[in-house]
């Protein structure tokens, strides 16, 4: 008889959502999780997700100010008050994990256990809490362990000048200026947000475009722009040799060209480590692949059935709501019943001004496999109500498959980008074609009709004619 059903290890996205799940179907849970204090949420809540969009909620807000003459409001100069800013984050932050715990954990019966959880077999975990270690055995097992920024030897990261996402959190004083390692998300977010708020920002990409997931130039190249129209210098195709802090106290970037970039901090947005090294993978005989990730099926089992991964540590794109779902798949197959995630509609969000969201294969992934495929594109100037809130910067891209007209990606770079994705992400999940976006009544004005008005345009239908 084993103490528990299940026992997660990381209490992020996924273990949580498996967590909960499996308490939910009459399951006995415990979840372990290593750090005591901003533990609970994982990443996502306590230094990822959650944070950075409470950040954006203020960054946001300053730059419609700025903006408020345009739509004749008249207010007097704004001051960022930056203590202030990261108090209101800590604090939505403190209320997210307090109550990820105490209302949707603890009430469920899961025992939510502060420690560091090491697999002994592939039934058996050590806890060590600093203080002493005992063991604990499950029926199941589910690793969510989740990832760290990668500490790259070259850049010198020391936490003070040369910084990743997480120390950046804590900035309760702007730099005059700072180097932006990467045009990902994390490097677009802050780079976004720490412009707004005065800060003379420089990016780094090394691969030609920003945003390098996405294979769409007509969106990434709209996305440079706006980001150099709103004073941002983007360097993209250029390496990054060596970044290190100088006798003076300023931080200098040697990049591949020769040049040097010199600026206050150094943001390094690239990189995660998987959190896999050390957790006693090899004596429960679970295997990994290359950069310590571990290979599951299509329920996520591992090479041993009754150990579960999700998350970070699985492939695919490194979002919580990847995790989430993997760990609402582990908790139903534990539970007898089928459930599946979809790895070809899993929605992608960057949350700068004008937003961008992506979803599914753009044209050139689908050229690249074979897929004829049918797109239509529309600039958000033609829509009435991102024209009323003078929000017309970007443009939407829909992709189906020209035999059956159905949907296999988006791209938007527009007002509400990252909500509007969702859009698709239920066509996808669904198979649904061109005509069930394009015929479903959207309500008026709205930024939805965009969606539907670009559905109608790959069919040929658009009322816009731009
Ligand atoms: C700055 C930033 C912004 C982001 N913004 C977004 C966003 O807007 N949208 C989005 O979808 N994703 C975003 N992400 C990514 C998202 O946070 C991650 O993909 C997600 O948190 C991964 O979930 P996970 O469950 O795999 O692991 P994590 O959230 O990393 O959680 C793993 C947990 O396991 C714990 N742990 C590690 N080792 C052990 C051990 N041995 N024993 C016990 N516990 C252990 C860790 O302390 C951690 O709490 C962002 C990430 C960053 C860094």
């Amino acid at each position: 008889m084993y103490d528990y059903d299940v026992i997660c290890i990381g209490a992020g996205p996924g273990g949580s959502a498996s967590a909960m799940r499996c308490a939910d179907r009459g399951k006995r849970v415990a979840i372990v999780e290593a750090r005591t204090k901003n533990g609970v949420g994982g990443t996502c809540v306590n230094r990822g997700c959650i944070p950075t969009k409470a950040l954006m909620a203020s960054t946001n807000l300053f730059a419609s100010l700025k903006t408020a003459k345009a739509l004749g409001i008249g207010v007097g100069e704004s001051a960022a008050d930056f203590k202030a800013i990261n108090r209101r984050k800590n604090a939505v932050v403190n209320n997210l994990s307090f109550g990820l715990e105490n209302f949707l954990m603890k009430p469920r019966g899961i025992d939510v256990i502060k420690a560091r959880g090491r697999l002994l077999d592939a039934h058996t975990v050590e806890l060590d809490d600093g203080r002493e270690k005992r063991s604990i055995t499950a029926e199941n097992l589910v690793i969510a362990v989740g990832s760290e920024p990668a500490y790259i030897p070259a850049f010198h990261i020391d936490g003070k000048k040369i910084v990743t996402s997480n120390e950046l959190l804590d900035l309760t004083s702007l730099p005059k200026d700072i180097l932006v390692v990467g045009a990902g998300a994390i490097g677009l977010e802050y780079g976004y947000l720490l412009n707004t708020f005065g800060v003379k920002v420089t990016v780094v990409e090394m691969m030609p475009n920003v945003v390098p997931v996405l294979h769409e130039p007509e969106i990434t190249d709209a996305v440079l722009k706006s980001l150099t129209r709103s004073g941002i210098t983007v360097r993209t195709g250029v390496g990054i040799r060596e970044i290190s802090v100088r006798e003076d106290g300023m931080v200098r970037a040697s990049l591949a060209t020769g040049e040097e970039i010199v600026t206050e901090m150094a943001l390094v947005g690239i990189g995660r480590t998987l959190n896999t090294a050390d957790i006693g993978l090899e004596a429960a005989g679970v295997q990994t692949g290359r950069r310590g990730m571990i290979p599951t099926d299509a329920q996520l089992r591992t090479n041993v059935p009754n150990i579960f991964a999700a998350g970070d540590i699985t492939e695919g794109p490194q979002l919580a709501d990847k995790a989430q779902r993997q760990g609402l798949v582990i908790a139903e197959t534990i539970a007898g019943n089928e459930f599946h995630i979809r790895y070809d509609a899993i929605p992608s969000a960057i949350f700068t001004e004008p937003e961008i969201a992506m979803i599914g294969m753009t044209a050139s992934d689908a050229e690249a496999a074979g897929i004829r495929v049918m797109t239509g594109m529309l600039p958000f100037t033609a829509n009435e109500k991102a024209t009323a809130m003078q929000r017309t910067e970007g443009l939407i891209k829909v992709v189906a498959r020209e035999d059956d007209h159905r949907i296999i990606g988006a791209q938007i770079f527009g007002a509400e980008a990252c909500d509007l994705i969702s859009e698709f992400a239920v066509a996808m999940e669904n198979d649904l074609k061109l005509e069930a976006l394009a015929f479903t009544m959207h309500p008026h004005p709205t930024l939805t009709e965009i969606v539907m008005e670009v559905c109608k345009r790959a069919l040929g239908l658009a009322f816009d004619r731009s």
